[in-house]
């Protein structure tokens, strides 16, 4: 198949183990974040799919052909890592040409595949300029660009953008999502931001303690968390624990919540609930008790804090939906079952 496969994938530093049976498909022009807390062996297993490290057991594949051990410059990979690594003392042109330099191409190729990267990057122009006198975001794409010169078959980012300032870095996600789409590269980017993973990617794999615990498009890791710990790290939604009685009726935050369809044999759990699912109501009526403690107007959502058996819940609206309320009210919450989703605690 095209693309990268890694199949069973581990790494072993003396007897802790950074990355555990990894199994991966990465199909050809697709792009994929690998996110998760710090210290989970998201750049451990970037490493091994660079060939700067060795896995201890497992195998990666690309098209096809085992590169498990073929060393990082036989791999056709482009890689730009936290570190940019410019060379300071080239210019802009001199920086993207180099490794098209030291493949021995021509100076007349060199030049006009610089210009090409240059007005791939929105840089035409800069050739000739040293990079110290560039800003942070143009420097970010010369490196893109240099490790995109010889066209590689695999492109590896490591916390590419964490250097930038935030509105940056907003932008710059948006122009790497769109660069990679234009080539169709496959490409794959380590961040520990869940909202940049989102942004770019058409697969979020996280990861917690070297395992994967859910590989899937951004949208699905939303809707539907594989377990607790997406469901957080992800963290754009309330979870809430839950008791469940033999007839699978759920007890939450006191209260008893009809259809909500609790698997069989399951006692307790946690729910995990979008805060655009959050429905404020009068008190009663089989609603879960709270109060409002805080409102937060954004202008294009509203977001109200409401306090539930001892739980924070946050629920969010728009503008032209906003909740007649104010702080210290009673309120009620409405869960629509179909709106919840169920996990093991
Ligand atoms: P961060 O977001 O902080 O960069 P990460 O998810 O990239 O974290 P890794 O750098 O892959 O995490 O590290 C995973 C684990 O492996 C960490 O506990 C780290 O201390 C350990 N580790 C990484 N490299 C080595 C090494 N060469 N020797 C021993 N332990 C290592």
């Amino acid at each position: 198949m095209s693309g990268l496969t890694l199949q069973n994938v581990t790494k072993e530093f003396g007897t802790f183990t950074a990355v555990k049976n990894v199994d991966l498909t990465v199909p050809h022009g697709t792009f994929v974040c690998l996110l998760g807390p710090s210290g989970c062996g998201k750049t451990t297993l970037m490493r091994m799919i660079a060939g700067l490290d060795l896995p201890t057991d497992g195998a990666i594949r690309l098209d096809g052909a085992d590169i498990t051990r073929v060393p990082t410059h036989k791999r056709d990979l482009g890689m730009v890592f936290q570190s940019l690594a410019l060379f300071p003392h080239l210019t802009v042109g001199e920086n993207i040409a180099y490794s098209l330099r030291i493949r021995g191409v021509g100076k007349e190729d060199q030049k006009k595949r610089v210009d090409e990267l240059l007005s791939m990057i929105h840089l035409s122009g800069y050739a000739d300029r040293p990079v110290a006198k560039l800003s942070g975001g143009q420097r970010q794409r010369v490196a893109i660009a240099r490790a995109l010169a010889i066209s590689p078959k695999l492109f590896l980012l490591d916390e590419p953008l964490s250097a930038l300032d935030a509105k940056l870095r907003e932008a710059m996600q948006v122009e790497l999502r769109q660069l990679q789409q234009r080539l169709g590269i496959t490409t794959i980017v380590v961040t520990h931001d869940q909202r940049e993973a989102m942004t770019m990617a058409d697969t979020v794999v996280v990861m917690n303690s070297g395992e994967i615990r859910q590989a899937a498009a951004p949208v699905e890791i939303y809707r539907r968390p594989a377990d607790t710990f997406v469901a957080d790290f992800i963290g754009m939604t309330n979870l809430i624990d839950f008791s469940a009685d033999s007839a699978g009726r759920a007890t939450v935050l006191g209260t008893v919540v009809e259809n909500l369809a609790v698997p069989a044999g399951l006692s307790r759990g946690v729910l995990s609930v979008r805060p655009e699912d959050v429905h404020l109501t009068a008190p009663g009526h089989g609603a879960i008790d709270a109060k409002v403690t805080f409102v937060r107007d954004l202008g294009g959502t509203i977001e109200t804090f409401v306090e539930g058996g001892g739980k924070q819940i946050v629920a969010v609206s728009m503008p032209n939906a906003r909740p007649d309320v104010s702080v210290g009210q009673d309120v009620g919450i409405k869960l629509s079952s179909d709106a919840c989703v169920v996990l093991k605690s």
